[in-house]
């Protein structure tokens, strides 16, 4: 997602005559996009600000903008306040669920460039000339899993209109020559633009000349439905693909997490995919340490995902994140322990890669 936003911002940069640098200190213009999905993630974000002073000291026409997740979190006032006490170079914050006021921001900055003034007559498909295949279908969440920030940080869930959504995919193929598009979304399948549902948005896209191929991340186990599956298996252009992140084995901790659905539901699940679509590949996230999980509540993870036998799978160590319900909850797993369930679980994945090569 925050690939995705970047490259919106970078494409209305480049729509007023900006040209993209890999080198700070090239750079008129800087936008440090954030994620605070894992407290490690924002730490870097704001250590990497810091780095950036001596370069304003140096360049004082820099323009440093501080966007993304990270910036969302600073509408309360004191936060804000503590901030630009301590980075006063930055010159503005874009919170991640008003990308749109960069449009403004750097039309004011680059007014007097002939490139602003025609590039307020494209139409409102911002991307790079380097554009990647991401395309957002919809922004924000509203599922509010208890160890999550991005209800807070990107807000509720807002569907794009199919319309706007098939312009930017044919825009990509016209003008991008990008065949080959995956769809966006905190969580894709619940999807919904007045009667469109997930599965009618794909078979529509599918339906685009030029398009190749697509996919779609992030599913949610809570939302996938029976429409979905017999979409994916009849089409011969949406990747046999399913991110289905299952967090936990046990259903104490699922509920904890407001999940929404039982390691039962996510079993029959898996397998209507498998018997549905034979090649399908399937993979998910899991979180290790959440509080309160004991060791029996770890072992049904473990012994659910050796059944499931995922093609692939993500696994971390439960942070808490401030002003999330879980956040109130004691963080009471100590971290040798969470370390050792997550190496016990990356030793399952070694197993059926191992056996897949023999
Ligand atoms: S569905 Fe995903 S993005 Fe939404 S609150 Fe849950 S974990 Fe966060």
């Amino acid at each position: 997602m925050n690939i995705a936003d970047s490259d919106y911002m970078a494409g209305i940069l480049e729509d007023c005559g900006c040209i993209k640098t890999d080198e700070p200190d090239a750079s008129d213009i800087i936008v440090i996009n954030t994620c605070t999905v894992r407290q490690h993630a924002e730490d870097r974000a704001v250590s990497y600000l810091g780095t950036l002073k001596k370069l304003k000291e140096k360049k004082p026409h820099l323009k440093i903008y501080f966007a993304g997740c990270a910036a969302s979190l600073l509408t309360d006032e004191k936060e804000l306040r503590l901030f630009t006490q301590r980075f006063p170079f930055v010159d503005g914050i874009i919170p991640a669920g008003k990308l749109n006021i960069f449009r403004g921001i750097v039309g004011k900055l680059l007014s007097d460039s002939p490139a602003t003034r025609e590039a307020n007559n494209i139409a409102d498909v911002r991307r790079s000339s380097e554009a990647c295949e991401f395309v957002t279908i919809s922004h924000g969440c509203s599922n509010y899993c208890s160890y999550c920030i991005v209800p807070y940080t990107r807000g509720p869930l807002i569907s794009r209109p199919p319309s706007e959504i098939i312009s930017e995919i044919t825009f990509l193929i016209k003008h991008r020559n990008i065949t080959d598009i995956t769809l966006l979304g905190q969580n894709v399948n619940s999807y919904k633009w007045q009667d469109v549902n997930f599965a009618d948005l794909l078979k529509k896209i599918s339906a685009i000349e030029g398009l190749e191929t697509v996919g779609f991340l992030t599913s949610h186990p809570k939302d996938m439905n029976e429409e979905i599956i017999e979409t994916v298996a009849v089409s011969n252009k949406i990747r046999k693909s399913f991110h289905l992140p299952l967090q936990s084995g046990s259903d104490r901790i699922l509920s904890l997490m407001n999940r929404g659905y039982t390691a039962a539901h996510y079993k029959n699940l898996v397998g209507k995919i498998r018997s549905s679509i034979p090649d399908a590949i399937i993979t998910t996230d899991i979180i290790v340490g959440f509080p309160t999980e004991t060791d029996e509540d770890f072992e049904k993870t473990l012994s659910l995902l050796k059944d499931m036998r995922f093609e692939n799978f993500f696994a971390f160590k439960y942070s808490p994140r401030p002003g999330t319900a879980a956040a109130a909850m004691p963080d009471d797993i100590p971290l040798e322990i969470k370390e050792e369930r997550l190496q016990r679980l990356l030793a399952v994945i070694k197993k059926p890669a191992q056996e897949k090569n023999q």
